[in-house]
């Protein structure tokens, strides 16, 4: 990307859309879900492709995305699907609730507007899944409606452009509005694009490439030379930590047992390896034991499993037993065809392999 030349400044000395809109149209990434220039985007894939990317990276997204229009075209079909269908196809991207909104937006986008997604951030809001800033990158970018779309990029590039010092999340109001106030009359949603571009590939988190930047003649965190440095943070809380037991029961012909989430809730209606409840104390033997899904010998297994969510760190630890309950049973070499979340093929992979020793 060679450095860009024809940076301006406005009269009042803002940035300039049309700045930005320039080298978007030279820099632009090309992605699977971004419509060529000059076509017309497809509300789906601008939908589908924003519930996606919600803490998710776009090198992950990607072949999820195409797996998802090559089985589901249109959001007539998706809506058709079965949730099931839709989980096992979203396991490895992680916030599952992600996955049950998707399915129920679909059939509400069919049910209640014939098949076509609302052009009104208001309206879309109200569909399940899409919050404000999908709102805003959704009206913006498949109808080109003249709102803001503002994620952490976004706000990261806006706080530099102003040398906004106040820590997020407090600035966020602030940082919010200035950014409302840049979104041009015309092309808005390549607007939006080219924001999120700026701060994917040269307003970088670390070490900004300002000398590539549309803007950088009217930034003032690069003047002032301490672009590294916002924005930035107040301090967050550790994460706090919970303990549970997972309980590894296998019957005589090697199937395991397997249970489904409640629909509401942390992976919910993902199936699970059945466990204790995640609480802020270690279990111990006889208390996973109590409420364990089958009597017989348990025996703990050595090591424990940890995963990270948002709110709170896990650690399971796991129980090993031969014997028969109700539910769903499976074969161990036959677990991915069910819709297993990270957590719980970390789960079988621990247990498969602390068996084998
Ligand atoms: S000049 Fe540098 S800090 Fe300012 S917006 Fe551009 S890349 Fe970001």
């Amino acid at each position: 990307m060679p450095p860009f030349r024809s940076a301006t400044l406005s009269s009042s000395g803002t940035p300039d859309p049309a700045a930005l809109l320039l080298w978007y149209d030279r820099h632009r990434r090309a992605l699977p879900w971004r419509a060529a220039a000059g076509v017309r985007p497809d509300p789906y894939r601008v939908w589908l492709s924003e519930i996606m990317l919600q803490q998710t990276t776009v090198a992950t997204v990607g072949p999820y995305f195409d797996r998802f229009v090559a089985r589901w075209p249109d959001v007539s079909a998706l809506a058709a699907a079965s949730l099931d269908e839709i989980l096992q196809l979203w396991q490895g991207l992680g916030y599952y609730a992600r996955a049950r909104n998707l399915h129920a937006c679909a059939r509400a986008v069919v049910e209640r507007h014939d098949g076509r997604f609302p052009d009104d951030p208001a309206e879309l809001r109200a569909l399940p899944g899409i919050g404000l800033y999908s709102a805003g990158a959704i009206a913006a970018i498949a109808f080109d409606r003249r709102t803001a779309a503002i994620d952490g990029n976004v706000e990261r590039v806006v706080a530099r452009l102003y040398a906004v010092h106040e820590p997020l999340p407090e600035a966020k109001p602030r940082l919010r509005a200035l950014a409302a106030a840049l979104v041009p009359e015309e092309r808005a949603g390549d607007f939006a694009q080219a924001l999120m571009d700026l701060g994917a590939t040269v307003c970088t988190p670390r070490r900004p490439r300002c000398v590539l930047c549309p803007w950088r003649v009217c930034c003032a965190a690069a003047a002032a030379g301490i672009a590294d440095a916002i924005p930035a943070r107040s301090e967050k809380p550790d994460r706090p930590s919970r303990y549970g037991v997972a309980f590894w029961l296998t019957r005589g012909d090697g199937a395991v047992l397997l249970r489904r989430r409640p629909e509401k809730g942390l992976l919910g209606g993902m199936t699970e390896i059945p466990s204790t409840p995640w609480r802020n104390e270690p279990w111990t033997l006889n208390q996973a034991i109590e409420i364990a899904p089958a009597a017989t010998e348990w025996a703990p297994l050595p090591g424990t499993v940890r995963h990270g969510f948002t709110h709170f760190r896990l650690e399971l630890a796991i129980i090993a037993g031969n014997g028969e309950a109700d539910g769903m049973w499976s074969q161990v070499d036959r677990l991915d065809e069910h819709a297993l979340p990270t957590l719980m093929k970390k789960v079988a992979r621990h247990a498969v392999s602390a068996l084998a020793r």
